[in-house]
């Protein structure tokens, strides 16, 4: 065997970038530390392992997750792949068997000629080349050893946050822009005003929703200091409308009224693209948060640019620390997956795609990849590795970091049809034009 890259964690980006590496004829030492050391998530001893939902989202070709999965088989990616052999029914979404399909993966990277699977924790930044794909659940020695490298303050080690929504999702016949007691900065606040039977119903639904099981390592410093909204909910049927739902200073244009109670949504950005939940930071599942924040009046189309999350979770402040190649500079250490900061399992997947062709083309002397910023994962990138990027936080998908069209179509369907439609164009001429990394990629 010629050259060898040490991979090191086994889950959805590692298991990729192993695959990937190999189907370039290079050696990989893939290296899981499960099962002798268990992450808090994770159940088994299986390569990519799904931690939580089994929906790998939408496959609409028009949507920003449909996309990305567009330029994943193009791009050839073996995870896809799998996940396809492993679907279950889903409506316009990729949902797999979970256990089938980390037994496929496994199978697949076992059965390489070019990988040798090491279970063992890896706990100081390997010599000679390496992908780091450790996942936000990293150990902690290994995430020790990439700080003292990058600087702590360069690291985040914990995650509370509220779900983020796209703002063309939004029902403007019923959200309406006003600050409290119509103070500065109206605009920056939207508010989705309930009556008292919604806001019954939808203490209900958030009080039965299904929990992201609370782990013991995540009780200690969390829930003192900032509640999940279903735990308040749980102090009394009225807490949050004294709380984060809170009407006060608030009139309703519609009624002329102060609501009985209110979600107000706070911009993400001065382009007012996106706008998170005030106070709803959630350990609710992905789905049920889709389906219980969806009943806010105004939310009923609501797209989540991100789910709320309360766990640990491990990411380097990538745009101030990475390269454009998620190389750590002076190092052979290149990131890879959720401890870059990019979020979700596709997500996952393509950076560890990714960070195997920039390990490649580093070997074989080649150029780095620089996808175009106009697609799915291109524009991902583009945010996560831009020093001007402030406040990095994990981030999927979504069209809202794509540039703009020169001609943007007043239709959203139109618009994102058009946005999608450059993206592909804009990948396809990439891809042609590097037959040194993609050549017969396409799966
Ligand atoms: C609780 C929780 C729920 C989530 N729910 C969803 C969801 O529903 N949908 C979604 O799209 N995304 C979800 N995510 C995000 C999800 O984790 C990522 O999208 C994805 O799994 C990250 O892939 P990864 O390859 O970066 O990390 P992982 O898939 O976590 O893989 C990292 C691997 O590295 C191993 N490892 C860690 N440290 C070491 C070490 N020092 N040496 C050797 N091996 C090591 C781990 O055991 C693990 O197998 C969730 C995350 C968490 C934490």
């Amino acid at each position: 065997m010629g050259q060898v890259v040490t991979v090191v964690g086994g889950g959805l980006a590692g298991s990729e970038c192993a695959l990937q590496l190999a189907r370039r004829g290079l050696g990989v030492r893939l290296c899981e530390q499960r099962p002798a050391k268990a992450s808090p998530a994770h159940h088994g001893a299986l390569l990519a392992e799904l931690v939580c939902s089994n929906s790998l989202k939408s496959t609409k070709p028009d949507s920003a997750a449909g996309l990305l999965k567009w330029e994943l088989g193009l791009m050839g990616s073996e995870l896809l792949e799998v996940a396809r052999t492993c679907a279950v029914p889903a409506g316009g979404a990729l949902a797999v068997d979970r256990d089938r399909f980390s037994a496929a993966v496994t199978e697949r990277v076992e059965s390489s000629p070019l990988i040798e699977v090491v279970r063992e924790e890896v706990t100081s930044i390997p010599e000679g080349p390496c992908v780091i794909a450790a996942g936000p659940l990293c150990s902690d020695a290994l995430f020790s050893a990439i700080a003292e490298r990058v600087g702590g303050e360069r690291m985040s080690f914990y995650d509370a946050a509220a779900p983020i929504v796209d703002a063309d999702s939004l029902d403007r016949s019923v959200v309406f822009e006003q600050s409290r007691y119509g103070g500065e900065g109206a605009g920056d606040y939207l508010n989705c005003p309930m009556g008292r039977e919604e806001y019954d119903a939808f203490m209900e639904a958030l009080l039965s929703a299904e929990r992201v099981i609370a782990r013991d390592f995540e009780q200690a410093d969390l829930f003192c200091a900032c509640q999940p909204v279903e735990e308040v909910a749980r102090t009394g049927h009225d807490s949050l409308r004294f709380g984060a739902m809170k009407p006060v200073g608030l009139v309703d244009p519609r009624t002329g009224r102060r609501p009985w109670a209110a979600v107000q949504l706070r911009a993400e950005s001065a382009s007012r693209a996106a706008y998170n939940l005030v106070g709803f930071q959630t350990n609710l599942t992905w789905p049920e948060q889709r389906r219980v924040f969806r009943m806010i009046p105004g939310l009923g189309e609501a797209e989540f640019l991100r789910y709320g999350v309360m766990h640990r979770n491990s990411f380097v402040d990538t745009p101030h620390t990475l390269d454009a190649t998620f190389a750590i500079p002076g190092t052979r250490a290149r990131l890879a997956g959720q401890i870059t900061g990019t979020e979700g399992y596709v997500e996952a997947i393509a950076s560890g795609l990714l960070a195997a062709l920039n390990m490649a083309a580093e070997l074989a002397g080649c150029e780095p990849v620089r996808l175009p910023a106009t697609g799915a994962l291109g524009s991902l990138v583009a945010y996560a590795t831009d020093p001007q990027t402030t406040g990095y936080q994990p981030m999927h998908v979504n069209f809202g970091l794509f540039p703009p069209l020169e001609n943007p179509p007043r239709n959203k369907a139109e618009r994102r049809a058009a946005l999608a439609e450059r993206g592909r164009a804009d990948l396809a001429a990439y891809v042609g034009s590097r037959p040194d990394l993609f050549a017969g990629a396409a799966r």
